[in-house]
């Protein structure tokens, strides 16, 4: 595990980006963007897009490859990671980075620094490879939205977990404490302690059970279950307190499998207990435990984190199959093929906003998350 390739970031001008941007929007609708529609969406002051692009490849930002009916470029997660970076050292978030301290299922976890030397967390979602070929081959008339599938779901799963770590956090859950997110990254404050996998001892044992437990059914009074509530997604706090991690999975107490998953949760730790502390207890939550006081999955989604995102993303990650997830694809198949000089036209303005936003000093991640959402999905 080493550092995070960042090394080009800082040569990297103006128009490289630029660049690299039309390629992210051009993937909305094409596996592989032309060269020539690049430019068009670019629309660099003085042309040269393809030379920039070549320069691009060889940094391995972009890979050139033959396609089917017609050769292009395509974004790698290098050029993703690149571009969500750049904005988050724009916004002055982040300004140095340090070593990875983890390789989770579905991400990469680094240490970076803020402006005051302050060590952070960064949180690099990496989804969607597989499971979307899958969806691809059924259906047909979803290709070119899921062209670009693992930068949607990777951008959607982190959009997801900072919404809830930040509603969490708001509503005093023991969350790490978020700061920002842009694309698939989010930055969050570090724990000061280490993942429930790697402890051996704990000083009251009896205590954090009951501790774990009701953080299950307090999430669960707001309407929400984690979903992998385990020794992987719990850490410990120096001071010896449990803290919650990882929440692109959660799902609402009315998911029609809601109780399944409650009482996996509960499970787990129960599990756990057993065998790595010899604990067990004769009581244990129920679903019928949960008094619903609040909704936070309605609230998340009123700010930016909509119902057709968490539908994508919970197929995406394999928690809900999409015969469940079917229904309200009517407004999808009803949507108009777009033509090429109106698709430009509104890939250039994204750009520019796109542009705008990266490189604004001042925006912070929970405005984005409404203007991300109304720029649609791939
Ligand atoms: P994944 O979704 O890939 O499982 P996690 O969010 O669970 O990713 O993070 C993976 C690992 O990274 C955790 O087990 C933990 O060791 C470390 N980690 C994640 N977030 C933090 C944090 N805020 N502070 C310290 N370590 C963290
Ligand atoms: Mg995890």
């Amino acid at each position: 595990m080493g550092k995070i390739n960042v090394t080009m970031l800082r040569y990297l001008s103006k128009e490289d980006f630029r660049v690299l941007t039309a390629v992210e929007m051009g993937m909305k609708n094409h596996e592989l963007v032309p060269g020539s529609l690049v430019g068009s969406i670019a629309s660099l002051r003085h042309g040269g897009a393809h030379k920039i692009l070549r320069e691009l490849c060889k940094h391995r930002l972009l890979t050139y490859e033959r396609g089917r009916h017609y050769d292009g470029y395509r974004l790698t997660n290098l050029g993703y990671d690149y571009l969500a970076l750049k904005a988050l050292t724009s916004r002055g978030v982040v300004s140095s980075f340090g070593n990875q301290i983890g390789v989770g299922k579905e991400s990469n976890i680094y240490v970076v620094g803020n402006e005051d030397g302050e060590p952070l967390c960064l949180k690099l979602h990496r989804l969607g490879r597989t499971c979307f070929r899958r969806l691809r081959e059924k259906r047909d008339y979803h290709a070119h939205r899921n062209a670009a599938s693992w930068i949607y779901l990777s951008r959607i799963s982190a959009t997801k977990e900072f919404a809830y770590m930040k509603a969490l956090y708001d509503r005093g859950f023991p969350v790490p404490t978020p700061i920002d997110f842009n694309r698939h990254c989010v930055i969050m404050k570090l724990v000061d302690g280490s993942p429930l996998c790697q402890i051996n001892e704990v000083d009251d044992v009896e205590w954090l059970y009951d501790e774990l437990m009701n953080l299950i059914v307090k999430l669960g009074s707001y309407g929400v279950i984690h979903g992998d509530f385990n020794e992987f997604n719990l850490m410990l706090t120096d001071d010896g307190k449990p803290v919650v991690i990882d929440f692109p999975q959660m799902v609402s107490t009315n998911h029609a499998n809601a109780e399944m998953f409650f009482m996996r949760d509960v499970n787990c730790i129960r599990d756990f207990f057993r065998r790595r502390f010899g604990y067990e207890s004769e009581f244990h939550p129920t679903f019928k435990d949960i008094t619903r006081e609040s909704a936070l999955d309605v609230e998340v989604s009123a700010s930016g984190f909509t119902k057709q995102m968490e539908k994508d993303l919970l197929v995406g990650i394999g928690v809900q199959s999409e015969e469940e997830s079917d229904g309200e694809e009517a407004d999808i198949d009803s949507e108009e093929p777009v033509s090429e000089s109106i698709e430009i036209e509104e890939l250039r303005k994204h750009v520019n906003q796109i542009i705008i936003e990266d490189e604004d000093k001042t925006r912070k991640g929970t405005s984005q998350a409404v203007s991300s959402s109304s720029t649609a999905p791939p």
